[in-house]
């Protein structure tokens, strides 16, 4: 045994380029915890209020829509919305006796810390270390099971929680940033895109959310904003761009009424653009 007590041999076989095949217990925990889960996809922006946690529920949704098995974990720890999306606050906690199980809704396997608290109105008021240890608990846990996908849904920023993922997950596929039309909102996306490089992390691809108007008679998309952001993001870092969903007030009216837009107006224009950002993501090389 080594001067390290906690360190052993990785029993998973995996090599965990985090410790180069040595895990301590809970990382081994964590790593035998997502034996089943085949693909992992963070979730991020450098800006609140850009749709994120929108487009990852609604992402999340998607796939699971398609077949495939299907997670989402929340680690927006100090504002949690997906259980509010997806109308499922309140739901209560249970365990198998071991583990602590997700909340299946809609075939989609969910946990959140809002999941957890009294009230919606409850702070969450935890520092840095505090936060690691609850998101590696939701890793090592949660009973995830078998999955095609875990979408993540990490707050705006850079701070502790995307970090977190990213220290505690290194074989992750990579992290899907979400921004919005306007330069500015790209700026401090261009952020997450400088984090993400530091830190090593494949950059699956850039979203453009809010990306012109949907007409809820007609469909059309007219472009209120100047266009063209996420793009010009994804050229500049030399990643993928995934695709563009405009603001479509349906969007908004599902997420508060907590029927994730995909699952109730799946055949919409919006819908579809949210079905190829899927492909693009399912099929990328
Ligand atoms: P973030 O996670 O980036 O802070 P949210 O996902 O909470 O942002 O979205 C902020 C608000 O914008 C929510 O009310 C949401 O319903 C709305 N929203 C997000 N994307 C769209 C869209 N494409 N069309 C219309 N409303 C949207």
């Amino acid at each position: 045994m080594s001067d390290n007590s906690t360190e052993q041999s990785c029993p998973s076989g995996h090599s965990c380029s985090s410790c180069g095949g040595k895990c301590s217990d809970e990382k081994r925990r964590l790593h035998e915890n997502l034996l089943g889960v085949k693909h992992i996809l963070l979730v991020m922006s450098g800006k609140g209020g850009v749709g994120k946690s929108t487009v990852a529920t609604n992402l999340a949704m998607s796939l699971a829509l398609q077949g495939f098995a299907t997670g989402l974990l929340d680690v927006d720890l100090h504002g949690p919305s997906v259980p509010k999306m997806l109308g499922i606050e309140g739901s209560q906690l249970m365990t198998d006796g071991e583990k602590l199980l997700p909340v299946e809704t809609a075939n989609l396997k969910v946990m959140s810390i809002g999941l957890s608290l009294s009230s919606p109105d409850q702070a969450v008021i935890w520092r840095g270390p505090v936060k690691y240890s609850v998101i590696q608990q939701f890793l090592a846990d949660v009973a995830w099971g078998e999955l095609d996908y875990l979408v993540i849904d990490a707050p705006p920023g850079t701070g502790d929680e995307p970090l977190s993922v990213c220290q505690l997950l290194p074989q992750a596929d990579g992290a899907v940033v979400v921004t919005t039309p306007q330069q500015l909102a790209a700026t401090d996306v261009s952020k997450s895109l400088s984090f993400l490089k530091q830190v090593n992390y494949r950059v699956i691809g850039i979203i453009e959310n809010m990306s012109g108007f949907a007409c809820p008679h007609c469909g059309e998309v007219t472009q209120i904003f100047s266009q063209g952001a996420g793009e010009d993001l994804a050229a500049k870092y030399g990643v993928p761009f995934l695709g563009r969903i405009p603001i479509d007030p349906q969007v908004c009216a599902a997420g508060d009424s907590g029927k994730p837009f995909v699952y109730s107006f799946g055949k919409s224009a919006t819908a579809k653009a949210f079905a190829q950002i899927v492909d693009a993501i399912v099929n990328r090389g």
